[in-house]
């Protein structure tokens, strides 16, 4: 049996413990979220009153220049890069995931048009993130060509259900429900034995797990920054074009932001060389600046250390709900094996949104996920062992006292 003190123990092994003291974090809250939304860096709040009251305020304008925000996009991929396993210049952070979705598969759909015009079909999870399903339906809707949109409902089908007709295979690597994560460097190479390209939806992986883009031979990747990246809420998300492909690169949102040079003020649109031919508009600066506070946490530090504590944190809490929580009601939904597993764990309960109520009510924030996902994230970041002792203590409790209100109200965002 675990006890309290293995886990107090646990940190004071831990080498990067010391990194939560750079986070601003309440303490009378157990934060188990920050798959959903990343905690706050305190360099952040420093960070938005210099942009606003500094750049803004006192230089106007004049900042685009002086204060780099033009570049902002480029310099805050090359802070990203070696998280995900990318070169410098090879990404931007700019729009949303779902928007960085539609400019992928654009481009993607039309590079495979023009060599493979007989492959039609663009394969994704029935499991996956809802957006990205949604985003691939609204893109073929509005092309009116007769593309074949594959839902696999299990990771098992996914390699048989990847075939020469396939134009587009777009996964995320870490399931937001499950936790699963899926093996990039297998499935990306058999993509490519079928002459289909990939797109990963990279929201759950970048800064939970490692990830190699390159080593893997990826095509595209998306993902967002205010998750394990701890950009903050809504800040802008990224994407990742393979050096090979960027010459074909055409997106239909081709903004001026894109352009080779965009205060030529020309009327033919003409792309940039560079993976800023991703961008749009114009960007939100204060939103973007918040990013870099994130990031640079990382650079304290690497993705294998990461990796490990993660593993230990998800190993612990899985080990502590068998010990204390011997419910017949919960299913673990999360692969046991570390191979398939993200830095999240979930459980099934009936009553899985009372709970996660009743949890947060005490300071213990989950999430809850339809249908009847009881859903903690564990980022290494801040998350210390005693955190998931305190947290499977609380749930036990609750559990064995049924203290939770079955009628407890539905708030938009779960
Ligand atoms: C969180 C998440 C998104 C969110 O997309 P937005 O456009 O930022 O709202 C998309 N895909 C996955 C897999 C996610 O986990």
């Amino acid at each position: 049996m675990i006890t309290l003190n293995d886990c107090i123990n646990s940190d004071a092994q831990d080498p990067i413990a010391r990194l939560r003291d750079q986070f601003a974090l309440p303490d009378n809250v157990i934060y188990l979220d920050g798959n959903s939304l990343g905690a706050q860096p305190k360099s952040a709040a420093m960070r938005a009153q210099q942009v606003i009251q500094q750049e803004w305020g006192q230089n106007l304008i004049r900042s685009w220049n002086t204060a780099g925000w033009f570049d902002l996009p480029s310099r805050l991929g090359d802070l990203l890069a070696p998280l995900i396993g990318a070169r410098p210049a090879e990404l931007v952070v700019t729009d949303s995931t779902s928007i960085n979705l539609f400019k992928t598969l654009a481009a993607a759909l039309q590079i495979q048009a023009k060599k493979y015009p007989h492959k039609k079909k663009i394969v994704t999870e029935r499991q996956n993130f809802p957006t990205d399903i949604y985003m691939i339906q609204g893109l073929t809707a509005w092309l009116e060509s007769d593309y074949e949109i594959v839902l696999v409902d299990t990771t098992e089908q996914l390699t048989a259900a990847i075939d020469t007709e396939t134009a587009v295979v777009l996964l995320t690597q870490v399931n937001y429900r499950s936790g699963e994560m899926l093996d990039m460097h297998s499935l990306t190479a058999h993509a490519h034995a079928q002459q289909a390209l990939t797109i990963w939806d990279l929201c759950h992986s970048a800064g939970a797990v490692p990830v190699d883009l390159n080593g893997c031979k990826a095509d595209m990747a998306v993902g967002c920054t205010y998750k394990y990246l701890n950009g903050g809420p809504g800040a802008p998300a990224y994407i990742w074009v393979a050096e090979r492909h960027l010459a074909d690169f055409a997106h239909p949102l081709s903004g001026w932001w894109g352009h080779a040079t965009p205060f030529s003020m020309q009327d033919t649109f003409t792309p940039t060389a560079t993976i800023r031919r991703a961008l749009c508009g114009t960007q939100p600066v204060v939103s973007l600046a918040l990013v870099e506070s994130g990031l640079q946490i990382f650079q304290q530090t690497d993705m294998a250390t990461l990796r490990k504590k993660s593993l230990a944190l998800t190993d612990l809490f899985i080990q502590l709900m068998t010990e204390q929580c011997p419910s017949n009601d919960l299913t673990l939904i999360t692969p046991r094996n570390h191979e398939a597993r993200g830095s999240h764990v979930s459980y099934m309960h009936p009553h899985a949104y009372p709970l996660v109520q009743a949890l947060i009510q005490r300071g213990i924030i989950g999430d809850y996920r339809e249908p009847s996902v009881m859903r903690f994230g564990f980022t290494p970041l801040y998350t210390r062992f005693v955190d998931v002792w305190h947290a499977v203590a609380a749930l036990r409790t609750i559990l064995e006292t049924q203290a939770y209100q079955l009628n407890a109200v539905r708030h938009t965002v779960t």
